[in-house]
């Protein structure tokens, strides 16, 4: 996988920009690339596959065409395997805050900002965002917003998006699942201290993690403390510790400048509500010959459209792809005519594949 190395104030040219790393937008990778279309992807998640590995990677799926049973996460992993051959860039732990269109309804150009600061610059735009962005669930802390959005790693976030802004601070860590599991195990090393916080000695992070947190709380590296957080105190936007409450009611206080709640996720539609495109009840109208939006150059796939006899089925995202794909074909290149082949017959695709 391409995992876009993020270079400071540069903007990525790409052909098409897909919105969202589920099955929907891996597959429009294939479709795109069938037809030389070459494609960034951007997902708020840190991992590819959408609600399939989000929500139920282990669940059993019995109605891909072609898979009698494939698990969540199998599908992702055979996707990610069938795209392979076309290089696409991800570009994770990034959410699309912004979309500007440049060009004309004929020459369609788009220039894209996420939250992390990444510009793009796309002939085409496809949104597969599925229910909207995962969101992260924030805790009932009163005033924990004056805490929120700063870019030093000072504060509260809930996410971590670059590593380094952590280093050498002061961490409260809540939670006890994987997220906060992982975060701990990672951000230790390079933080002055580390706290985890959950509620009781029991986490539902993988079994590998759980041991490797408590050898380094055993061996004096970070801390362990059992109950919650009730408040934060701190001057304007500076964090200087939370107070807390044990299981047994007694108050005590957690020295950080840096707090990272991990409470889990919950689907938004977030920012893709501003962008001009007629939502009807949270979702994107999308005709059903390319699935185009009443945009010029952006579609929509997947569960985000609508559409007469709509199902939110992963099958019908796989059909909107290959149709939305022939129409980007026709901004990406307008002077080439686009004539169908079968990948079982066509040795020009099956070079593109890797396989002739
Ligand atoms: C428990 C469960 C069981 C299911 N079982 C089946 C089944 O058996 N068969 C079936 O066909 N379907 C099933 N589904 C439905 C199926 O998972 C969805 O239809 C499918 O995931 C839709 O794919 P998608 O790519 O459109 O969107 P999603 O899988 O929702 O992926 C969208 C991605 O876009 C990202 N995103 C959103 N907004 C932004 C933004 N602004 N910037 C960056 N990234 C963004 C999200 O983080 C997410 O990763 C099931 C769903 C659930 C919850």
């Amino acid at each position: 996988m391409n995992i876009a190395a993020a270079i400071e104030g540069e903007t990525v040219q790409t052909d098409v920009l897909i919105i969202g790393a589920g099955p929907c937008g891996l597959f429009a990778v294939f479709e795109l690339g069938l037809l030389d279309i070459k494609a960034h992807l951007v997902d708020i998640l840190p991992k590819v596959g959408g609600q399939c590995a989000e929500l139920y990677p282990e669940k059993p799926i019995y109605d891909i065409p072609g898979f009698p049973l494939v698990t969540g996460q199998g599908l992702v992993d055979n996707l990610m395997e069938q795209i392979k051959p076309f290089g696409a860039t991800f570009h994770l732990n990034q959410m699309i805050e912004q979309v500007e269109v440049l060009g004309t309804a004929e020459v369609p150009r788009f220039r894209l900002r996420t939250d992390a600061d990444t510009v793009f610059e796309t002939k085409a735009i496809m949104i597969a965002a599925g229910g909207g962005s995962f969101q992260p669930k924030k805790p009932p802390i009163p005033g924990i917003e004056a805490y929120e959005g700063r870019h030093d790693g000072g504060g509260v976030h809930y996410a971590v998006r670059k590593m380094e802004a952590f280093r050498d601070r002061e961490i409260l860590i809540v939670g006890g699942g994987d997220s906060a599991l992982d975060w701990t195990l990672n951000l230790q090393p390079i933080a002055k201290r580390v706290t985890l916080m959950h509620r009781r000695d029991d986490f539902r992070a993988a079994p590998h993690s759980v041991e490797q947190m408590r050898a380094l709380v055993a061996s004096g590296a970070m801390d362990l403390k059992l109950g919650q957080v009730l408040g934060l105190k701190g001057e304007g936007n500076d964090l200087q510790g939370a107070i807390c409450r044990d299981n047994a009611g007694a108050e005590f206080e957690i020295a950080c400048n840096t707090m990272l709640p991990f409470f889990g996720l919950t689907m938004k539609l977030g920012p893709i509500a501003d962008w001009g495109l007629n939502l009807h009840e949270n979702l994107i109208p999308a005709d059903t010959e390319k699935f185009e939006t009443n945009v010029p150059g952006i579609f929509a796939i997947g569960d985000i459209n609508t559409y007469p006899g709509k199902l939110k089925l992963i099958l019908s995202g796989f059909h909107e792809a290959a149709l939305a794909a022939q129409k980007v074909h026709r901004y990406v290149y307008p002077e080439k005519r686009l004539t169908f082949q079968y990948t079982t017959s066509s040795t020009a695709l099956q070079k593109k594949l890797g396989v002739a």
